[in-house]
């Protein structure tokens, strides 16, 4: 029985336990899921995802509640971890915004909002290394990733800028893979 961990400061809790069930269930793994709001949950976990939502409470949430170190931790260990959206820009070096405290475990740099100043959000099918269909990405005033690290394999693009990244055991999506009912992302960071 594996133990998953979702970060529930803020953003959609639900939707990735259901999603992460969903994805154990493809794989014949049993796991429960655990929301984590304060310290001491996160060292348990196998693995972990850290949800979407506004990245400079978020990052003061998790620095608030000691939760950021234990992230670090998690990562440093090789366990896998997925980061959506706001949860990319707090799992990156270079969030380019100083209200955001980045926990650096992702080798990428982010451009806050950068597809939302365009066009607020979108859905596209999107091609993922590793999917073998496209996978219907759910855009919400997401970030672009700039520039990626050498450790950093990129898994998917949007006019040339990537939105899918791997570093090791850590993904990272600027959208939202839990608001379909596809859950192949998760599945692919977790458990494949
Ligand atoms: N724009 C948000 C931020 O910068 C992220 C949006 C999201 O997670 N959907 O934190």
């Amino acid at each position: 029985m594996l133990n998953a961990g979702v970060i529930a400061v803020q953003g959609d809790v639900a939707e990735h336990a259901e999603a992460i069930e969903r994805a154990a269930d493809r794989h014949g793994e049993s796991c429960t899921v655990e929301t984590i709001r304060s310290s001491g949950t996160v060292p348990d976990c196998d693995l972990l995802l850290v949800p979407g939502g506004e990245s400079t409470t978020i990052s003061r949430l998790l620095a608030e509640e000691g939760i950021d170190e234990e992230i670090e931790a998690f990562a440093a260990a090789g366990k896998p971890m997925l980061a959506t959206c706001a949860g990319l820009i707090v799992a990156s070096s270079d969030p380019k915004d100083d209200r955001v405290s980045a926990l650096d475990i992702l080798d990428v740099s982010v451009d806050r909002n950068a597809f939302g100043r365009q066009k607020d959000s979108f859905e596209t099918r999107l091609d993922v290394a590793g999917l073998g269909e496209p996978f219907p990405a759910v855009f919400i005033r997401a970030p672009t990733i700039d520039s990626v690290g050498d450790g950093v394999e990129v898994l998917a693009s949007v006019d040339g800028r990537p939105v899918a990244v791997r570093q090791d055991n850590v993904l990272g999506t600027s959208f939202h893979p839990e608001l379909t009912d596809d859950s192949r992302i998760h599945g692919l960071a977790f458990f494949d």
